[in-house]
């Protein structure tokens, strides 16, 4: 009679433990499935305002920008016709105004691509992103999502496009 009970108790022990062992396994595999993320990270996120969510945002925009600028960079210049290729004087010279005229495009992208790397960085180290450094104001979210390497606010940025007008004549 002892014996008996003692059986049975066994048995539904085991089976118990098999269906812990199933949702244990259950359990691993959906966090398996999840994107890895930090609990700390997460409360970062958090804790930032507004701004600053932006000024996120904004970044993801001029490390994409940059990428495509980067892509085509390497595309002009793998297009880059090679004087040596054109034996007639007359493609030669036409070669030429191309290549210059390409030239000139990749250093329009580079000064850009320079100004995009600033204000990923700028925006990385906290470092004043976003200030005017005319006036030292805030340069307005509007601003700065048209304008994300935007250095001054719109006050001084107009005032000064008008002082360059009157400087012109
Ligand atoms: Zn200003």
């Amino acid at each position: 009679m002892v014996k008996k009970t003692t059986a049975k108790k066994q048995t539904s022990k085991t089976a118990k433990k098999t269906v812990n062992a199933s949702k244990a396994e259950t359990k691993k595999t959906a966090k398996t499935a999840a994107p890895k993320q930090k609990p700390s990270k997460a409360d970062k996120t958090v804790k930032l305002s507004r701004r600053e969510k932006v000024f996120l945002a904004i970044k993801q925009n001029l490390i994409a920008q940059k990428e495509s600028l980067l892509k085509e960079a390497e595309e002009t210049l793998s297009a880059l016709p090679s004087e040596l290729n054109f034996p007639d004087m007359g493609d030669q010279a036409t070669a030429e105004t191309d290549r210059n005229f390409m030239l000139r495009l990749r250093d329009r992208e580079r000064m850009l691509l320079k100004k995009i790397e600033e204000t990923i960085l700028r925006i990385d180290n906290n470092e004043d992103y976003g200030v005017c450094e005319e006036c030292g104001n805030e340069i307005g979210i509007k601003r700065l999502e048209a304008r994300p390497v935007a250095t001054y606010c719109i006050d001084c940025k107009t005032r000064q496009e008008e002082e360059e007008k009157i400087a012109e004549g």
